[in-house]
């Protein structure tokens, strides 16, 4: 088998957070939001890690996180860019040397050692592949007057999550693609969406966990802190 990386996306400014602090070292449990999501991948079968932080920010991020919690697994650190798409592309540049790529928002510290493991062997059986999980809730498209417009039928309905997980050629080729021109990226929010719009690949989606939230809001820090203390210390 080939080697695998993740890519560890920090890069983000958390202003829904509302915090002078960027979201992804704000503590939780005693410790920064993104060592939880770093320790999960460093306990898996993934090879290499690559964190892509703010600007300016790798100086610290190299020093509180990495060398203060001892990951070994950390081959990177580098800056992201303006949009979430410009950090992927940063990362996937750094991670040059595998066969599999997982992407990963730092912003979901729950991630378990159990659903990366399984984003890894869809990307080996579908080449594309995002972990997500069935809509509980009914979901309308709203007009431009908030009135609602449409309701698709939930049972096609996934929210989708991170890791997302690829063959390293295919999604830094669409990446690449993405990047060299505008025409291309206006509304891309996932990795998925860079892979179904740039390429001819079908992107597969298998079960994540509802446990796996991406922690927005202050409210998103209450939950995520009562996930981490039952994954860590199974209360
Ligand atoms: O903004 P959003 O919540 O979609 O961000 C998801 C993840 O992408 C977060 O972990 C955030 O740090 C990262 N991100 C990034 N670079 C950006 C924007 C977001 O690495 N320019």
């Amino acid at each position: 088998m080939g080697r695998s990386a993740a890519v560890i996306l920090a890069a983000g400014k958390g202003t829904r957070m509302g915090s002078q602090v960027h979201k992804q070292y704000l503590t939780l449990l005693g410790r920064p939001m993104l060592y939880y999501a770093i320790k999960a991948f460093e306990a898996s079968t993934i090879d290499d890690i690559i964190l892509v932080t703010g600007q300016g920010e790798t100086g610290y991020c190299k020093k509180e996180i990495v060398d203060r919690y001892c990951f070994t697994k950390v081959s990177a650190v580098c800056e992201g860019g303006k949009e979430r798409y410009h950090s992927v592309y940063e990362g996937l540049k750094a991670a040059s040397d595998c066969e599999y790529v997982l992407i990963h928002d730092g912003a979901r510290p729950c991630i378990t050692s159990e659903v990366i493991e399984g984003a890894l062997k869809g990307a080996m059986k579908y080449k594309a592949c995002v972990v997500g999980m069935p809509v509980k809730d009914t979901i309308k498209i709203s007009d431009e007057d908030d009135y609602a417009e449409m309701t698709p039928d939930r049972n096609r309905l996934w929210q989708i999550q991170t890791p997302q997980a690829f063959e390293y050629e295919l999604v830094y080729n669409a990446y690449k693609k993405l990047l060299s021109s505008e025409a291309f990226q206006e509304g891309i929010t996932d990795d998925a969406m860079v892979v179904e719009t740039m390429t001819r690949e079908k992107v597969k989606l298998i079960r994540g966990d509802y446990t796996n939230i991406k922690v927005t809001t202050p409210e998103d820090m209450e939950i995520a802190g009562v996930l981490l203390n039952r994954i860590y210390t199974g209360k």
